[in-house]
C-alpha cells in the first residue's frame, strides 16, 4: 500500500518524525495481506488529536469525540486516529465517549475480527499481535479474545461477522460462531438504520446467498429492534433462487428478488422496507416490481379488477395485461421484473403463487416481455402528445381530477397499440370516451 499510495506513506513519515508512533490500521491492512483492492487508509497514531493538527498545513476534525481527525493532501484524505480503547459499553452499543492510550497493541485489542486487528508501519512491517494472517490464511474468521464478551459490547459486530464471513468467504470459527448464536438476541438493541447498512453490504457482496444462509443460522433476522413481518424461513424452500441471486447486477434487483421470494404482499414488503430504513427512492423501486408481478400474476388468474377498462377483452392475453401494468408500473420496473424473471424462470420452484406464475406465464415474458415494451411508445402522462389542459380546452370542460383519468386511459389505448401518441388521435379517442 505504501508504495502505491504515497500519501499513507508521507502522513505516517511525518507523524514519526514529529516523535509519534503511527500505524495503517484496520481494514487496509487486512486488504492489502489479501491482495485486493484497498477502500479507505485509517491510520492509527500515538499522537493526540491536537499534535495530530500540528503536523499538517490541512485539516479537518470529523471525529475529535473519537480521536479522529482527517488529513487532507493533494493524493487524499486520510483518517487518523489516536491509540484509545473504547470506555464503558453502553447498551450493547459501542460507547461515545473514548480514553486515549499510547499502546498500539491495546488499540488493535478493541477492535472486532483478527483480521481487522493488525498494523502496518512506515516500513511495511505488519504487527499482528492477535495471529490475524494465520487466520486468514485458514480461512477463519475470528473474534479478538473471548468472542461471547465481544459480542455483548457491541451487537453490530455479529452482523459485521456474517458480512465479512460472506464478502471474504471465510469460515466463522467455531467458538466465535457459537458466541454469536448466544448473543444473537442482543441485536434488538441496535438501531434499524445500522442494521440495513450491513445487510445492504452483504446483499450487495459478491456472495449474497451465503450471506442469507448464515443469517437464517445465525436467527439474528428474528431479533431485530422492529419486528418485520417478513417470513425470512421461506428462503430455505428456494435454495437455488438463493444461489442465483448474483447473477444480478443491481443491488435493487436483488432485493427484489429475495423479497419476492418471500412470496407476501407487495405493499408489506414496502412498510417492511421503511422499517428498516431504506430510502423511499430505494423502497419504491423494490415495491413497484413486486406490485407488477403480483398485479400480472392476479389479471392473469381472473383475480384482478373486473372493472378495469383497458383489459375488458376476456379472457386477457398476457401482452395486453403486461403493457397496460407495465405503463402503470412504470418501465424501470417492468425492466426490472424482466431482469429478475430472466433469472428466476429457469428455477423450478416449490408449490405456491410464485411458482405457478414462474410455470405459466413467466417464459413468455422472458421471451417477449422486452419486444412488448419496445412497442409501447411511452410510459408516463408527461410525454403523452397532448396535457390536461388541452384536453380541458379541447372538450370545453372545466380542469380537474377528470383530466388525470381521462389521461391514464389514452396512456393505456396506445401503450395497447389501439392508436398512436398523436395530439389527433388522443383527442378522437377523449371526445369518444367522454
Ligand atoms: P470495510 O471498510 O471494508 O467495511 P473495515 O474493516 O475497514 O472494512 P470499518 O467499518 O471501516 O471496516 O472499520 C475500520 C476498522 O475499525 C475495522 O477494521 C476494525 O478494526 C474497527 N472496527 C470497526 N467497527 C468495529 C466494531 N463494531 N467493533 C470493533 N471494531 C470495529
Ligand atoms: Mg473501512
Amino acid at each position: 500500500i505504501l508504495e502505491k499510495d504515497r500519501g499513507a506513506s508521507y502522513v505516517l513519515e511525518k507523524l514519526t518524525e514529529a516523535g509519534y508512533e503511527a500505524y495503517l490500521v484496520g481494514g487496509c491492512v487486512r486488504d492489502a495481506v489479501l491482495d485486493r483492492p484497498i477502500k479507505d487508509i485509517d491510520i492509527a497514531t500515538s499522537a493526540l488529536p491536537e499534535q495530530v493538527i500540528a503536523c499538517f498545513p490541512r485539516t479537518a476534525p470529523t471525529g475529535l469525540q473519537h480521536g479522529t481527525v482527517t488529513v487532507i493532501l493533494q493524493q487524499g484524505t486520510y483518517e487518523v486516529t489516536t491509540f484509545r480503547k473504547e470506555a464503558e459499553y453502553e447498551g450493547f452499543r459501542r460507547p461515545s465517549s473514548v480514553a486515549y492510550i499510547s499502546d498500539l497493541t491495546e488499540d488493535l485489542k478493541r477492535r472486532d475480527f483478527t483480521m481487522n486487528a493488525m498494523a502496518m508501519d512506515g516500513a511495511g512491517n505488519v504487527v499482528d499481535p492477535f495471529e490475524g494472517q494465520k487466520d486468514l490464511a485458514l480461512g477463519v474468521l475470528r473474534c479478538v479474545g473471548k468472542a461471547e464478551e465481544r459480542f455483548g459490547e457491541d451487537a453490530l459486530r455479529m452482523l459485521r461477522c456474517i458480512r465479512f464471513a460472506s464478502t471474504y468467504e471465510l469460515q466463522v470459527e467455531e467458538s466465535t460462531w457459537q458466541a454469536l448464536l448466544a448473543q444473537a438476541p442482543l441485536l434488538r438493541h441496535i438501531a434499524m438504520e445500522r442494521v440495513r447498512s450491513e445487510l445492504q453490504r452483504m446483499i450487495d457482496g459478491p456472495a449474497p446467498a451465503r450471506a442469507v444462509r448464515l443469517l437464517l443460522a445465525s436467527r439474528l433476522t428474528a431479533y431485530l429492534k422492529k419486528q418485520l413481518p417478513l417470513p425470512f424461513e421461506r428462503w430455505l424452500a428456494w435454495d437455488n433462487a438463493l444461489d442465483a441471486v448474483s447473477a444480478l447486477e443491481e443491488q435493487h434487483d436483488r432485493w427484489s428478488m429475495l423479497l419476492m421470494l418471500l412470496e407476501v404482499p407487495a405493499d408489506i414488503v414496502r412498510t417492511a422496507l421503511q422499517e428498516l430504513t431504506f430510502s423511499r427512492a430505494d423502497g419504491d423501486a423494490v415495491w413497484a416490481v413486486l406490485a407488477l408481478r403480483e398485479e400480472v400474476a392476479a389479471q392473469l388468474s381472473g383475480g384482478g379488477d373486473p372493472q378495469d377498462a383497458a383489459l375488458q377483452t376476456d379472457p386477457a392475453p398476457l401482452e395486453r395485461v403486461w403493457k397496460v401494468r407495465a405503463v402503470r408500473s412504470g418501465e424501470a420496473a417492468a425492466r426490472a421484473l424482466l431482469r429478475l424473471l430472466r433469472v428466476l424462470q429457469p428455477i423450478a420452484g416449490q408449490r405456491g403463487e410464485l411458482a405457478l406464475f414462474l410455470d405459466t406465464a413467466a417464459p413468455e415474458l422472458v421471451r417477449r416481455g422486452e419486444d412488448w415494451l419496445r412497442e409501447v411508445p411511452c410510459f408516463s402522462l408527461k410525454e403523452l402528445a397532448i396535457s390536461g389542459k388541452d384536453l380541458a380546452s379541447e372538450l370545453g370542460m372545466q380542469p380537474g381530477p377528470w383530466m388525470g383519468k381521462l389521461l391514464q386511459f389514452l396512456l393505456e389505448r396506445t401503450a395497447l397499440g389501439e392508436m398512436p401518441n398523436e395530439r389527433e388521435s388522443l383527442l378522437q379517442a377523449a371526445r369518444a370516451a367522454k
